[in-house]
């Protein structure tokens, strides 16, 4: 019953986004989540994957290939910058969007993401967001730097005025070694 991080995160993504949709990865790391959200809108609809990082951008690329899937522009820029491209893409509306916080699996651990630049994309999406549309935020914070970032975002999304969003934070309270929790942010 109590789904682990990675299946809740896709089990509320599944639950708010419907075929047609224009989505965001915000930082597509080695591409899985791209994959699950270019399934889940269907070759009528589009994902923006965003990534820093030009070996996942081809780390992303590649499986999404591998899949057959074309449904999924890739973006190597910072997720702050978002707006530009979702404008300049013609898209009004965003249906849903994701981000997995901190380093590149088996990669450069200096290249992380920061509370500074999630933060502006996290409002450059709610500003687009449709009714009832959700952000999820996996939150790793066990890396250096990942704790000043938890506390930018948990202090952002906790003044989020209650008649506008609905925020959830879900995480296992009793597990060692700092594990990632999930913010969601729902618009209502
Ligand atoms: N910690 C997760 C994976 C996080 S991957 C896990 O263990 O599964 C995070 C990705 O965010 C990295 O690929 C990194 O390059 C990317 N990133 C960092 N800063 C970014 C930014 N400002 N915009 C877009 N992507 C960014």
């Amino acid at each position: 019953m109590l789904t682990g991080i990675i299946k809740y995160s896709h089990h509320l993504l599944e639950k708010s986004i419907t075929e047609g949709e224009c989505v965001i990865d915000a930082t597509c790391g080695n591409g899985n989540d791209t994959l699950f959200l270019s399934k889940l809108v269907g070759d009528s609809g589009r994902v923006y994957a965003f990534d820093i990082q030009e070996q996942a951008i081809n780390n992303s690329k590649n499986l999404l290939n591998e899949n057959g899937k074309t449904n999924v522009t890739f973006i190597q820029d910072s997720h702050a910058n978002l707006n530009k491209y979702i404008a300049e893409h013609g898209e009004k509306e965003i249906g849903a969007a994701i981000f997995n916080l901190g380093y590149l699996p088996r990669s450069d651990k200096e290249i992380i993401t920061k509370g500074d630049s999630s933060i502006k994309a996290i409002n450059s999406i709610l500003s687009l967001l449709k009714k009832d549309g959700l952000i999820v935020l996996v939150v790793y914070h066990g890396h250096e730097g990942g704790a000043e970032e938890k506390e930018m975002i948990l202090k952002h999304v906790i003044q989020l005025d209650q008649k506008d969003y609905s925020v959830l934070q879900y995480g296992f309270i009793n597990q060692k070694n700092k594990p990632p929790f999930i913010l969601a942010i729902q618009k209502r």
